[in-house]
Formats: structure tokens, C-alpha cells, sequence
């Protein structure tokens, strides 16, 4: 599957350290010292109890599709790259990140195990994490 072109993320200082580290391949997310809440997307602040006090967290990069829904037609999409999976995948660490699976519909069910793969995005130093079945 082509992911040629693709939107490209905005990357402000809030967020560079998680585009930065998921062109390395690693997936992170933000824990809170204070409540413990494990969270995404990578804000500065705990959503929760408001706390200044957030490290940034390694995921494993494994979790399960929480909600999905397949796009078969989308306004300036190139039709190579459908039909698109979007879903909620649910990390083992707890958060819920807005991704796209990247697989065949017919292989994505709510439940469906999955890791994370980043796809490199031409002309930036970003990449974007996706999700693919564990056993496909
Ligand atoms: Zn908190």
C-alpha cells in the first residue's frame, strides 16, 4: 500500500519530542507524576489533574482496535490508498491514539491485536505511527 502523499503532522515544541522519537521508531506516550495517568496525545499538561509534572514514557507499541471505521472514498485521497482503516487503537499502557490500521478491512475487527510500524514521510524528518495486525 502506498501512503504517498500523506497529510504531514504539525510538529509545534509541545509535540516534537514525540515526532522526533517516532522517526526512531519509538512510540511514546506522557505519564503524569502526579495521578499516574498514562496519556495521549503528547500534551504539556496532565489532562486530568492539570499538573505540570509529565515524563514522557516508551510504549510498547502493542494494544488492541478499541473502534475503527473504513473509508472507501475520501475527498483528495488517491484511490491507491483505499480503502483507509481508521481506528482507536487502545495501548497496553492505556491511552487511545487516532491511527490508521494499516490492513485490510476485512482483517480488523473491535479487539483485533495490533503493533505499532512507523511509515517514513518523504521530504520530512517525521514519521507516522500506523498499526497492522500482530498475526497478519
Ligand atoms: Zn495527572
Amino acid at each position: 500500500m502506498s501512503w504517498d502523499p500523506r497529510p504531514v503532522p504539525d510538529v509545534t515544541p509541545e509535540t516534537e519530542r514525540y515526532w522526533t522519537a517516532a522517526a526512531q521508531g519509538e512510540l511514546l506516550v506522557r505519564e503524569c507524576q502526579d495521578c499516574g495517568l498514562v496519556y495521549h496525545y503528547p500534551r504539556s499538561l496532565c489532562p486530568d489533574c492539570f499538573s505540570e509534572r509529565v515524563e514522557w514514557r516508551e510504549a510498547s507499541g502493542r494494544g488492541e482496535v478499541y473502534s475503527y471505521s473504513t473509508a472507501r472514498t475520501m475527498s483528495g485521497w488517491p484511490d491507491d490508498d483505499l480503502p483507509l482503516v481508521l481506528a482507536y487503537v487502545e495501548l497496553e499502557e492505556g491511552p487511545r491514539l487516532m491511527t490508521n490500521v494499516d490492513a485490510d478491512p476485512s482483517a480488523v475487527e473491535i479487539g483485533t491485536r495490533v503493533a505499532v510500524e512507523f511509515r517514513d514521510v518523504d521530504d520530512a524528518e517525521i514519521a507516522i505511527p500506523v498499526f497492522v495486525p500482530e498475526d497478519g
